[in-house]
């Protein structure tokens, strides 16, 4: 099987990665790719958002499964393009990509479907605004209706912050306040079932300790020691599947991965967010920790052919990513600097924002991902970390604390004990 995934970030290279090690797959195209995947895969100039460039693309290279990985080409479509000329395609169609690319989409379908999520408000003028921050009080919740790169959600004690970020977005959605720690945890869909992944913790913040603005993500790690043991079927029972049955009787299956971003609250388990494609980071360690040969499962997906599949496997012991981020990120990154060291490493550095330029070059706010791999999640933050400091970038830097709570014990999930 051969197999083209469309994108440039972090997120296609360990997918592409995943890919080429499955014995089933003979050949790995990346359209357009960065130069982490020409190592692994054979990258082709097409851009990623036109349907009929990639469509074209996936023609001429008579793949068998196209794999499109960032939002933007998703919702624009582009799965649809693809499946229209005949090629399997493992990613939602625009209809059922709305649920990441439009909050109140999302918030409609899980109203409908039943999914516990937080209550909300959809907001256009500046009165409707001051009256839901009233409602719901502080702390405010204000999101873009839109797509913003992880970056249109503010969550502030400040009423007049809450105010202005609302007058930038235009459309926003104002919601209550969740509290308790965050899960992301990813399916595998074929339109009907679902396959999920194991639990995974990313970081949004740019900063130790959480502070300073969100950002696309700084790290993320797998297994969530934690965690409830029947979080995951819970989720399953009670967010995915509802939500997968609902797009189904909308006429617009989803088929692809569905990503909850969930709040283990005080009160049981509320969906943060939907996205329709896997999470970057958290794809990092999550593909270096799966045992189940990525192609086979994606283009079963892809055609339809999951049920009865057996769950996934996963190789023993944790994975760790840390985010090696550009000067400046993520207000104002600085690119163009030369990247050295990455021959010394023991461990993967995932690609993101790199070019090549007589040398690698910074090229974004979010350069690499380095994951480790250990037999817990100490071990593996040890190898990350490790790793990590052999990267030459001037002005870059990385959090400290990816994972360093989980490791050391310190999270607790309310379900343990909860009066759920
Ligand atoms: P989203 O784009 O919806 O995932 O939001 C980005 C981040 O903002 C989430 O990962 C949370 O950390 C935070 N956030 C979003 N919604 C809420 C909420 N209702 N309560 C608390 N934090 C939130």
């Amino acid at each position: 099987m051969s197999v083209l995934v469309v994108g440039n970030g972090g997120r296609e290279h360990a997918i592409a990665l995943a890919l080429s090690r499955d014995p089933a797959v003979s050949a790995v195209h990346v359209a357009p790719g960065n130069p982490g995947t020409a190592a692994v895969a054979t990258n082709h100039p097409v851009d990623a958002n036109s349907g009929s460039a990639v469509a074209e693309l996936a023609g001429r290279l008579a793949v068998d499964l196209v794999v499109v990985g960032p939002e933007a080409p998703l919702v624009a479509g582009v799965c649809d393009a693809v499946r229209a000329a005949g090629i399997a395609c493992f990613g939602p169609s625009g209809a059922a990509a709305r649920l990441e690319g439009s909050k109140e989409f999302a918030k409609d379908v899980m109203a409908a479907a039943g999914v516990p999520t937080a209550d909300s408000v959809a907001c256009s003028s500046a009165d409707e605004v001051r009256a839901a921050l009233e409602k719901f009080g502080a702390p405010y919740v204000v999101k873009d209706d839109g797509l913003a790169a992880g970056k249109g959600v503010i969550v502030t004690d400040d009423l007049q912050a809450a105010v202005d970020h609302a007058a930038q977005c235009g459309r926003v959605v104002i919601e209550d306040y969740l509290d308790g720690p965050e899960v992301s945890l990813f399916a595998i869909c074929d339109g009907s079932t679902v396959l999920p992944m194991q639990p995974a913790q990313d970081f949004k913040r740019v900063g130790d300790g959480d502070a300073g603005p969100n950002t696309g993500g700084m790290g993320a790690y797998t297994p969530l020691p934690w965690a409830p043991d029947d979080l995951v079927q819970t989720v399953l029972d009670t967010v995915l599947q509802p939500t997968v049955d609902e797009l189904a009787r909308r006429g617009s299956p989803f088929v692809g991965l569905l990503y909850a971003g969930l709040a283990l609250t005080s009160r049981g388990i509320r969906v943060v967010e939907f996205n329709v494609r896997f999470g970057d980071p958290e794809t990092q360690p999550l593909l270096r920790k799966l045992d189940t040969p990525l192609g086979q499962l994606l283009y079963a997906a892809a055609t339809g052919k999951l049920a009865g599949h057996p769950p996934l496997r996963w190789k023993p012991g944790a994975a760790v990513g840390v985010v090696l981020a550009s000067e400046g990120y993520p207000q104002k990154p600085i690119t163009g600097r030369r990247i050295t060291g990455l021959e010394q490493l023991a461990a993967p550095a995932f690609h993101a924002g790199t070019a090549d330029r007589d040398g690698l070059v910074s090229a974004g706010g979010r350069v690499l991902t380095v994951v480790g791999l250990g037999d817990d999640l100490a071990a593996a933050r040890d190898q990350a970390y490790a790793e990590i400091a052999k990267i030459k970038l001037d002005g870059s830097f990385y959090r400290r604390d990816i994972a360093r709570a989980a490791a050391e014990g310190a999270i607790s999930s309310y379900r343990n004990g909860s009066e759920e």
